[in-house]
């Protein structure tokens, strides 16, 4: 694999890590880069994303490793994977996708306490083309469009457990888009 040129990470490489974990915050009804909440798994936006459209797919429960996962926690973790694959093929048409999973900081894992899948969206040249794209600032606006955009995907079969109102303190309160987004109907 190409290795993504994505300068907007600095800001995580070199910034204070969130206190907490994110995958458990990410559990909250009013999480804002939440896509799908299960009945055991989670499906968000990565906040610092190598490509347009990385999902993070992660098991409710706070938990390292495959081997502390049910079978049926297995199981729909794959299926939100799958689900996520066919949101990203719908929403934002990517060529193929990179799918993985880090396990252990020596592997990679940003925060391996928690367990969960990348599934990162790829476009033919895209190796070249995120070079242009070096304003970090512009980012969060990308994540929150994307973030619309996927969102009735994920509201077909189940209902997005998406806030109804803006938190105090969010900035802006511009993102009507992401809140009126109305689900499709297959
Ligand atoms: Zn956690």
């Amino acid at each position: 694999m190409k290795v993504l040129w994505a300068p907007w990470r600095i800001e995580y490489i070199l910034g204070e890590k969130e206190e907490g974990c994110v995958f458990c915050k990410a559990d909250d009804p009013g999480a804002e880069l939440t896509l799908y909440r299960g009945g055991t798994t989670l499906v968000l936006m990565n906040k610092f994303p190598y490509n347009n459209g990385h999902l993070l797919v992660a098991p409710r429960r706070h938990v390292a490793g495959l081997d502390a996962l049910s079978s049926a926690e297995m199981t729909e973790l794959l299926q939100a994977v799958e689900r996520s694959v066919a949101a990203l093929k719908a929403a934002i048409r990517p060529d193929g996708f990179n799918i993985g999973l880090n396990l252990g900081r020596v592997a990679g894992a940003g925060i391996e306490e928690h367990l969960h899948f990348h599934v990162v969206p790829r476009w033919f040249g895209d190796t070249n083309a995120l070079a242009v794209i070096d304003d970090v600032r512009v980012i969060p606006q990308h994540l929150m469009e994307t973030c619309a955009l996927l969102r009735p995907h994920f509201a077909r079969q189940v209902p997005a457990p998406v806030r109804s109102r803006p938190r105090p303190g969010a900035p802006g309160g511009k993102r009507s888009a992401s809140q009126t987004a109305t689900p499709r109907r297959s």
